[in-house]
């Protein structure tokens, strides 16, 4: 089940007005397979004159042209064409993102998978969006337009590159806005395979633009660009904050998917083996890369020996390996960053805590970004391994007493992203649920993700929602129509 050839080091350039087109400046970057630390492709470095050009065309397409005379039956059908494309080429699609991202290639197909999924969903939804009528006086009448927000600018993380595109395309397609989509340096690949369907599928030039570079430069221009309405972010919870600021000087609308540090809680009377299960994959899943992470693992003190015990021998079966081989549960982290970042707390958890299992660099691989499962345990909710995201497979047990001692520490976190209760009381589950101050708990699981359920985080892990009806409102604008239905002038003067 080795790997197939490698496949040619391309270039990608980026994608404006429906056009190929290299960065002004004329420079490209490097992107690297983490298994093996090769490059793998090389990708325009766009600066600001780029996103300058990316924007102005997306300002164009929402002002004139072809776009604005869509009706929400055309986009809905150009959005199942998109998923179209994407299910016939799944295969290929899959096999770079599991190169460029390290994550294991049936986690790949899975989300490649819902990547179509997610455009046939906000397909479905394009011509469903409707206003309202409201009750005034009978002299009048009263009703709402729901109109496109205009240019929207959006930036994406690394660990979900294709997935996180659509999530930002397919709502903003199907209102009917254009598009400057920003992917993350590390991971651009999919995506710029993606655009290269979109004039097939009937996307007029200039609705769609993809402008690659560093986050700090091309992203940057694209928040404080003039003509751009709106920003839509998943990263980190620092970046999140320049973005808010930045955001000022033009007033844009900003929605922001952060980080966090979600708790995952194991009540005694919890199923012990799908709890065991599930406190593995909660924070080991795509190698622990999951804003939704659930990197704090809580658990009752009269199972907590046992229970540590048990997902740390568990966590000795997880096969760490090279992406694209099919029994492979773990690869790479994602980059030499990542690795670096992540191998900092792994000292931070040393000295914290104590540590079940883990803490390192695999000793089997001579290359790649690998790093073990590893298990922190007595760790004390104040540590920073409790606190702060690692964004790698990294577990902090926490004991705790009684259910409002879960609860406390549930909620003592700056973030609100997630959370998980594990246990067969549905007194107790219930009761959890509308305590923790998070956007989406789970109860005896985590992580499941479905395109029609809200997801979005409270406190610092951000605001607004993505997916389902909440994610196209966030494309939406609400104009109040009232029409006068009384011909006596209004005799005021
Ligand atoms: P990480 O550090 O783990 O890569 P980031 O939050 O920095 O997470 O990256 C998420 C996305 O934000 C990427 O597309 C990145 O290029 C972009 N980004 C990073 N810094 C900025 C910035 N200052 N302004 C706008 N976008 C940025
Ligand atoms: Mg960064």
């Amino acid at each position: 089940m080795s790997s197939p050839a490698k496949p040619a080091v391309k270039t990608y350039q980026n994608y404006i007005n429906g056009q190929w087109v290299p960065a002004a400046n004329g420079e490209t970057f490097p992107v690297y397979d983490p298994s093996t630390e090769e490059v793998i492709a090389h990708v325009a470095s766009s600066s600001a004159a780029d996103v300058d050009k990316a924007a102005k065309a997306a300002r164009a397409a929402f002002d004139s042209g072809a776009w604005p005379a869509t009706t929400a039956q055309d986009r809905g059908r150009i959005l199942f064409k998109i998923a179209g494309k994407i299910r016939q080429n799944l295969p290929m699609l899959a096999e770079l993102e599991c190169r460029n991202t390290g994550k294991p290639i049936v986690e790949a197909e899975y989300d490649i998978g819902d990547v179509a999924t997610c455009f046939e969903y906000y397909g479905g939804l394009a011509n469903k969006v409707t206003g309202n009528v409201m009750p005034v006086p009978a002299n009048a009448l009263s009703f709402t337009l729901r109109e496109p927000v205009g240019v929207a600018g959006q930036i994406i993380p690394w660990n979900y590159p294709l997935l996180m595109a659509a999530w930002k395309l397919a709502p903003a397609i199907a209102a009917g806005c254009t598009c400057v989509l920003k992917p993350a340096e590390q991971t651009p690949l999919t995506a710029m395979e993606f655009a290269s369907w979109l004039e097939e599928a009937g996307v007029p030039p200039g609705v769609v633009n993809i402008v690659n570079g560093a986050g700090e430069i091309s992203g940057a221009a694209l928040v404080a660009h003039p003509q751009v309405d709106k920003i839509a972010f998943t990263g980190s919870a620092a970046v999140g904050k320049l973005i808010v600021k930045s955001a000022a000087d033009t007033l844009k609308r900003v929605t922001l998917e952060l980080g966090g540090k979600s708790p995952n809680i194991f009540f005694a009377d919890a199923d012990w083996e799908a709890a065991v299960d599930g406190a593995l994959f909660g924070v080991f899943i795509n190698q622990g890369e999951v804003c939704s992470a659930g990197s704090r693992v809580l658990v009752e003190k009269k199972i907590y020996p046992k229970f540590v015990e048990a997902m740390t021998e568990k966590a000795k079966r997880i096969k760490l390996g090279p992406p694209l081989e099919r029994d492979t549960k773990m690869g790479p982290l994602v980059s030499k960053e990542q690795y670096d970042r992540v191998s900092t707390y792994l000292e931070v958890g040393k000295k914290e805590a104590k540590t079940a299992i883990g803490g390192g660099r695999p000793k089997t691989f001579e290359k790649g970004y690998y790093v073990e499962p590893t298990i922190f345990y007595d760790v004390d909710n104040s540590a920073r391994i409790a606190r702060e995201e690692i964004f790698g497979p990294v577990a902090s047990v926490i004991p705790f007493e009684h259910e409002a001692d879960a609860i406390r520490i549930a909620n003592d976190t700056p973030y609100g992203l997630a959370g998980a209760v594990w246990t067969r009381d549905i007194y107790k589950a219930f009761r959890i649920v509308k305590s923790m101050r998070a956007g989406i708990i789970w109860v005896n699981h985590m992580q499941p993700t479905y395109v029609e359920a809200p997801w979005g985080g409270y406190k610092q892990s951000g605001f607004g929602r993505e997916l389902g009806p909440w994610g196209l409102e966030e494309y939406l604008e609400t104009k109040q129509v009232f029409v006068n239905l009384d011909e006596t002038p209004i005799g005021w003067y």
